[in-house]
């Protein structure tokens, strides 16, 4: 069963939106598992103490290394990789969502105030991963986005209808925009190679579309789509 850890100074935020819909239903069927641990019950000081100054000064607090390491290390050890949520971290992508998904399960350390400190992500080898270029007040959400990402990709949470290999970034393109009824709205009408029953002009259709609204969103997709196209 993929496994989800969660090292958090919040725990009562899980499974919170992972426990609805898709990732709910899994997560009641016994697909995937989660379990949210407390770091401050790994603190050894009477007032539960997992922060401390900057060495160096400036403002903020930062998580210190000897709580979260006893965290960390009170997770059996197994093969799933050891994340830390991170505005500096690699940014998150379908491809390793999917690889992620593959595997066994994570390990998430989610941060709080300025960070952690970098001595605890070298000492246990935490592989940084970002949500993009913003910077949030704590890791929980971030983790839940990931979690979400990989848990809809586990063989038997998608209906086989919706696999996923038609989805934004499975082909290295954005999605095709998408239409159901009424056939017209508001004076405006379902293109109408989509109801002619061809499929062959159909997936036409969703490719052309796919290759334009990358090339006018996301140049930087459509640059490596082009050079994986004709290297
Ligand atoms: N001082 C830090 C930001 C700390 S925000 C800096 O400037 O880089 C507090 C915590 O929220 C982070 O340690 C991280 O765990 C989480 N977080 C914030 N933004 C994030 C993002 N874009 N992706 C993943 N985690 C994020």
């Amino acid at each position: 069963m993929w496994h989800a850890s969660i090292l958090t100074i919040f725990p009562e935020m899980f499974p919170g939106p992972l426990g609805v819909s898709l990732a709910g239903k899994a997560l009641a069927s016994g697909i995937w598992s989660l379990d949210a641990i407390d770091i401050r019950a790994h603190a050894t000081d009477k007032h539960r103490t997992v922060d401390d100054t900057p060495a160096g000064g400036g403002p903020g607090m930062v998580m210190k290394p000897d709580v979260l390491a006893r965290a960390l290390d009170a997770v059996p050890p197994d093969l799933r990789p050891r994340l830390l949520m991170s505005p500096r971290g690699a940014p998150l992508t379908q491809s390793c969502a999917a690889m992620l998904a593959a595997g066994p399960g994570v390990v998430i350390v989610c941060a709080r105030f300025e960070g952690v400190d970098e001595r605890l992500i070298e000492a246990r080898g935490l592989q940084e991963v970002s949500l993009g270029d913003f910077v949030l007040s704590g890791g929980e959400i971030a983790s839940m986005a990931l979690i979400d990402a990989c848990v809809r990709l586990i063989p038997g949470v998608m209906g086989k209808e919706a696999s996923g290999v038609e989805e934004s970034f499975a082909g290295g393109l954005l999605e095709y925009p998408q239409f159901t009824r009424p056939q017209v709205f508001e004076g405006l009408s379902v293109p109408e190679v989509l109801t002619s029953g061809d499929h062959a002009k159909v997936a036409a259709w969703r490719r052309s579309e796919a290759e334009r609204l990358t090339r006018e969103r996301r140049p930087d997709l459509w640059a490596a789509y082009l050079a994986r196209k004709r290297p």
